[in-house]
């Protein structure tokens, strides 16, 4: 682990690109995701389905 970008030499500060070894722009533009501590949001797709629907019998 080092404290500079591994594709333009520059320092890094941040300790999250310090973990992955690029700086921000480096590792974006190396298609590099960040380690995020946030858990990525849940699509908000089951809003009209709140509950789930009870496995209907149907037939027999
Ligand atoms: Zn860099």
């Amino acid at each position: 682990m080092s404290d500079t970008c591994g594709r333009c030499g520059r320092r890094l500060k941040n300790p999250a690109y310090i973990e992955i070894g690029f700086g921000r722009t480096c590792a974006a533009k190396m298609g590099i995701a960040l380690p995020s501590k946030r858990k990525p949001k849940d699509k908000p797709d089951r809003q009209d389905h709140d509950q789930e629907p009870a496995p209907a019998a149907e037939g027999r």
